[in-house]
Parts: C-alpha cells; sequence; structure tokens
C-alpha cells in the first residue's frame, strides 16, 4: 500500500518548535492549543503569530524532534508499504524539511510539497490509499475524494470539525496497527 505522511506536527513536532520559539524571542510560554489557528493568533498577535509559524517553517526546522513513536513507525511501516512525505510547506519551506528527513534517515520514496493547496491532486498521482494528518481539514478533502485518512489526534485538533469517515489515531502506534489492518492482503475464501 502507498501510504501518504504530513511532515509538520505528523512527523515533527512541529508545535514543540513553535512553544519554543514564543519562549525564546518573544519570552511568552504557549500552550500546544495556543501555538495553532485562533488560539494561537488570540495570544499573540496576528504580527507574532505568523513570524512564530514561518520561522517554524523555515529557520527553526531543525529545532523540532520527532513525534514520539514517528521515527520506530515509519521503519516498521517502510518494511511492508511504500511511505510518501506530503506537506502542504512552500517551495522556500521544503528545503529545511528535507534536510530535516534526512538527518533522522526517514525512509521516504519522495517528498511532494503542494505548496498550500490541497493534497487531493497529490495523493491522486501518487495513488496514496491511506494518508496520515494532523489537520482534519486537509484530511476531509481526501476523505471527501475517496482517499482513506487518519488523524493524528494532537490538543490543538481536538476541538475542530471531523469528516466522520476519518480515522482517528491518538498516537503513531496505533497509525501502524491501522495501516496493517487496512493494508493485508484480503483473506482466501
Ligand atoms: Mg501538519
Amino acid at each position: 500500500m502507498r501510504i501518504g505522511i504530513d511532515f509538520d506536527g505528523t512527523i515533527a513536532d512541529t508545535t514543540a518548535t513553535k512553544i519554543r520559539y514564543a519562549l525564546d524571542v518573544f519570552g511568552e510560554s504557549i500552550t500546544p492549543v495556543e501555538t495553532f489557528g485562533l488560539a494561537g493568533r488570540g495570544r499573540l498577535g496576528d504580527q507574532r503569530y505568523v513570524e512564530m509559524v514561518q520561522a517554524a517553517h523555515r529557520g527553526w526546522t531543525h529545532h523540532a524532534p520527532p513525534m514520539p513513536g514517528a521515527l520506530e513507525a515509519m521503519r516498521r511501516l517502510a518494511a511492508a508499504h511504500d511511505l510518501y512525505v506530503v506537506t502542504a510547506r512552500n517551495e522556500d519551506e521544503v528545503g529545511p524539511a528535507r534536510q530535516w528527513l534526512r538527518e533522522f534517515a526517514v525512509p521516504a520514496v519522495e517528498i511532494v510539497h503542494t505548496a498550500g493547496a490541497s493534497k487531493v491532486d497529490a495523493c491522486r498521482d501518487l495513488d496514496v490509499a491511506l494518508m496520515l494528518d494532523d489537520l482534519p481539514t486537509v484530511l476531509g478533502e481526501l476523505v471527501g475524494a475517496g482517499i482513506g485518512g487518519a488523524l493524528l489526534e494532537t490538543p490543538y485538533n481536538r476541538d475542530l470539525e471531523r469528516h466522520e469517515r476519518l480515522h482517528l489515531v491518538p498516537s503513531w502506534e496505533h497509525f501502524v496497527a491501522l495501516a496493517e489492518r487496512l493494508g493485508a492482503p484480503p483473506a482466501v475464501r
């Protein structure tokens, strides 16, 4: 099976990077929920929020630790599946992500960036059957287009609206189990 995997907040703990940036640069101690969306803008103001997000996607990318269990899970998955990193990062943001993935020896066949566009076309082109992401809006589009979607549950996506056919995975371990279940050959009758 071909599996698509998001980068920020799914493979790399971009939330930790944002928390560290806010503390080091602004002197603000923010929560995981305040690293994202309206809560983040409300806490930091638009200008500082955008600065933090851009830093996390550019020069501060290398500060991101791997998400818990991500590296081990991807090594296990890569033994049976083809893994594609599908990120919405822009042209000028994908370089640091590629560097990070190289440094952590992530076993991805290819790294594709959509520059903010929907991931539907990229997943179709790659023939991805299942995508793991931390944003339910991204996955809702995929599920609507007939592609399997799994949401890695985080504090900041807890209250966001979710497509009913989305698989919910509380951890990478759960995602491995899901991929093994969905990717298993049909039972012989
Ligand atoms: Mg993400």
